[in-house]
């Protein structure tokens, strides 16, 4: 079939919850994709932030193919190595000391937010706590995870979502204040919000909620999904500030493609949290997750990630400071490490749409957000080619 009938074919068989591009992608290699006519494109955008290595890393496939031979899936019945050597490594990386493994991003935010009210349902005998979430965020498409995140056009159609969510602004400490009452289990954020626009959380704000939640035994939980595993130059974008998170949900390029996600929580939380009997998954944390975690977290520690990241980031940031003072329509740019963003005044659709004609991936955020989160071992050259494209494109 060629690509036109691919593309008839996904438009009639698949439920249409996506508008998708025009192309058929077919292989990686490096940071380059191709689609099934041959043409190769530079890849910006890593399948949302996931594929952190990029394309064909041989190591990471070894491992994958080796699991694939000794064993797909064993069930949380039993107990199996490479989930369990991935759980120490996760915990290496972020201090933090207990992991359960999902499948998805929105299955550990799901998951974090059961661990929260388990835990304030443990320590006052009673349900019906509250949770803040912020205006703007992103957490997943699940009902529960739906429900903190602030955005009324996912939201509207699905509502009644969870009660007992309060919503206040990202980097307004005051408006978190409002919201906190003695029912609040929870505060949950993104440290940079993807989705939303790519912002950063403002120091003053994420330590002053770090420490109204220390203060009021309200759980502070981190939505690393999309910012976490090396992408802000920090393994966690947490770790950028004076803050620990309760509990972190993880996903995206944890897996690097393998789909799967983890929320990670303190002993302390832990303690009065999720027993046998209250949470669970048929695949989570399978053998194969696991040796794709296991080897992802070992790759990046071993290769020093973060630092590269820093550098190259920091690079991309230059040269998109060069553009925003070329280009009239850049109104803003945003962003930490390799997860940068420009807003701006054209239409993002037709930016990302003709850079794409132009063999250049690239996917936006918000309603005028470039987003720029290419995978994490990109270099010089590459953002120099991404720069020269974008430059043409933009008026
Ligand atoms: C992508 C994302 C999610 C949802 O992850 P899925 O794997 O798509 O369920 C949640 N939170 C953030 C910040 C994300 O970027």
């Amino acid at each position: 079939m060629d690509s036109l009938g691919y593309i008839q074919s996904a438009e009639k068989d698949l439920l249409h919850t996506y508008n998708r591009y025009g192309v058929v992608l077919e292989k990686g290699r490096d940071v380059y994709l191709f689609d099934t006519n041959g043409k190769k494109y530079l890849d910006f955008a890593a399948g949302i932030a996931v594929c952190a290595l990029g394309y064909g890393n041989e190591e990471y496939k070894a491992a994958l193919k080796e699991q694939v031979d000794k064993l797909l899936h064993t069930s949380n019945l039993y107990y199996n190595a490479p989930v369990i050597e991935a759980a120490r490594l996760l915990k290496r990386a972020s201090g933090m000391d207990r992991v359960f493994f999902t499948n998805s991003g929105a299955e550990a935010v799901e998951g974090a937010i059961k661990a929260a009210k388990k835990y304030a349902y443990t320590r006052d005998g009673h349900g019906g706590h509250e949770i803040i979430a912020m205006q703007g965020s992103f957490h997943g498409r699940t009902i529960g995870a739906l429900s903190v995140t602030g955005n009324g056009h996912y939201r509207e159609p699905f509502e009644p979502l969870l009660p007992g969510i309060r919503f206040a602004r990202f980097n307004d400490l005051d408006s978190v204040k409002e919201q906190a009452s003695e029912k609040t289990c929870a505060v949950i954020m993104e440290t940079v919000q993807g989705e939303g626009g790519i912002y950063p959380a403002e120091k003053e704000f994420i330590e002053g909620v770090a420490k109204l939640c220390r203060e009021r035994d309200i759980l502070f939980i981190l939505d690393e999904i999309q910012c976490g595993m090396g992408r802000s130059g920090k393994m966690f974008a947490w770790q950028h500030y004076d803050v620990k998170p309760d509990i972190m949900a993880a996903a995206k390029a944890l897996g690097c493609g393998v789909p799967v996600g983890a929320f990670v929580m303190t002993e302390r939380v832990a303690q009065k949290s999720l027993v046998p009997g209250d949470h669970g998954t048929t695949y989570g944390g399978n053998p194969f997750a696991g040796a794709a975690v296991r080897t992802v977290l070992e790759i990046m520690e071993r290769d020093k990630i973060t630092e590269h990241v820093q550098e190259i980031g920091g690079y991309l940031w230059e040269r998109l400071e060069g553009l925003r003072r070329k280009h009239e329509c850049i109104v803003d740019h945003r962003g930490i490490g390799l997860m940068q963003g420009l807003s701006v005044s054209v239409p993002v659709g037709e930016v990302s749409r003709k850079a794409l004609e132009k063999g250049l991936v690239l996917i936006t955020a918000g309603a005028d957000v470039i987003r720029f989160v290419p995978p994490l071992v990109i270099e010089e050259e590459h953002v120099d080619l991404m720069v020269q494209i974008l430059d043409g494109i933009l008026p």
